[in-house]
């Protein structure tokens, strides 16, 4: 099964073996050369890599176009113009290899790529990404949403503050190694801990207010400070919320997903949480962390093997699709 996904600044082909075997995917990140992405401008990138990440997987010694027996696409949630360009990647390649074409939900791929990869069961998800912040958990066949952002991701969060200090993006990454640094220096523990704005609201959180105050007492402060600051603070709300879900359901595993698990932090501070109340915490490997073809490929697999598939006509794309709108009919 091959996989295209195109939510928002990374276009991504990969593919799943018939078994489940994950294959890493070929992608191209959009980085927007000042401010945040331009959708268009994002889709124009991706229309210029697709023909060249689709030679780049043809021509690998792993792949072999044979044993393709679907194309899956991310139908949603996500940015307009960009999901058209990987949809028409996806019907292309569907109707010239003569195999289905199945639409996924580009929520529901992150957890199904993280549960063939970790070997969890039946987790609470905390989905934290550029866009999307959210922490889900299956209940009977759907994928609950629990509790989410009101406002933006907290990677969007990241990138933001980022920028502001003219750190290019993903900002994510260099914030971890600001914060580290400060941790390092041994400075964290001679300096009063920063309070900031601390965004859980029963189940759903907020940033916003987080980044306006990180941004202004940077203005005062060392940035290693105020980004060490910025992460205790969102991560912790995350985990508060991730908790508040396992306690809940009644579910012991916790698994992250989205681009802003690659953080040593946040992995830490999940273990931790899960330590402590008897749970097992899990994260996939980076390259299924961030946006890629091959969790897309995953959920297209499951779809196809208890035989949904994407009639043409129902192809098109659905940029606000919500996570608890696609039914699992997989154990
Ligand atoms: P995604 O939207 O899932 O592809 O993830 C992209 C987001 O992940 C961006 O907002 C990045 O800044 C963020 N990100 C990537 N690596 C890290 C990291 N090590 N720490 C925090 N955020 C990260
Ligand atoms: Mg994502």
């Amino acid at each position: 099964m091959v996989g295209v996904e195109s939510t928002a600044h990374t276009l991504s082909l990969g593919f799943v073996g018939e078994d489940g075997e994950l294959f890493s995917s070929e992608s191209a990140l959009f980085k927007p050369e000042q401010g945040g992405i331009h959708p268009r401008e994002a889709a124009d990138h991706h229309s210029v890599m697709a023909p060249k990440l689709i030679s780049s997987l043809l021509s690998r010694d792993d792949f072999s176009r044979d044993d393709i027996i679907g194309v899956s696409f991310s139908q949603g949630p996500g940015l307009g113009p960009c999901l058209r360009i990987g949809a028409s990647v996806a019907r292309s390649l569907s109707s010239v290899w003569k195999v289905p074409l199945i639409g996924v939900n580009h929520c529901v791929a992150h957890i199904e790529v993280g549960r063939n990869q970790t070997g969890c069961e039946d987790p609470v998800l905390l989905y934290a990404s550029g866009g999307n912040t959210q922490v889900i958990a299956r209940a009977g066949d759907r994928y609950r949403v629990i509790g989410e952002t009101l406002d933006i991701g907290i990677g969007n969060m990241l990138d933001k503050f980022a920028r502001h200090h003219d750190i290019a993006f993903p900002g994510g990454p260099e914030i971890e190694k600001l914060s580290s640094r400060w941790l390092e220096s041994g400075k964290a523990e001679e300096y009063e801990f920063l309070q900031l704005p601390y965004g859980v609201h029963g189940t759903d959180l907020a940033f916003s207010g987080l980044l306006t105050s990180a941004i202004s007492h940077s203005r005062n402060l060392p940035l290693e400070q105020v980004c060490f600051s910025l992460q205790e603070h969102a991560f912790a709300s995350c985990i508060e919320v991730a908790e508040r879900a396992m306690a809940h359901t009644g579910k012991s595993e916790l698994l992250l997903g989205g681009g802003v698990a690659c953080n040593g932090r946040l992995r830490e501070m999940s273990r931790i949480m899960c330590e402590e109340r008897g749970g097992k915490s899990f994260w996939p490997e980076k390259q299924y962390c961030i946006d890629n073809g091959t969790m897309i490929a995953e959920l297209g697999r499951k779809e196809f093997l208890s035989g949904r598939t994407t009639p043409i006509d129902e192809s098109s794309i659905d940029p606000s699709m919500r996570t608890d709108s696609s039914i699992i009919s997989w154990p």
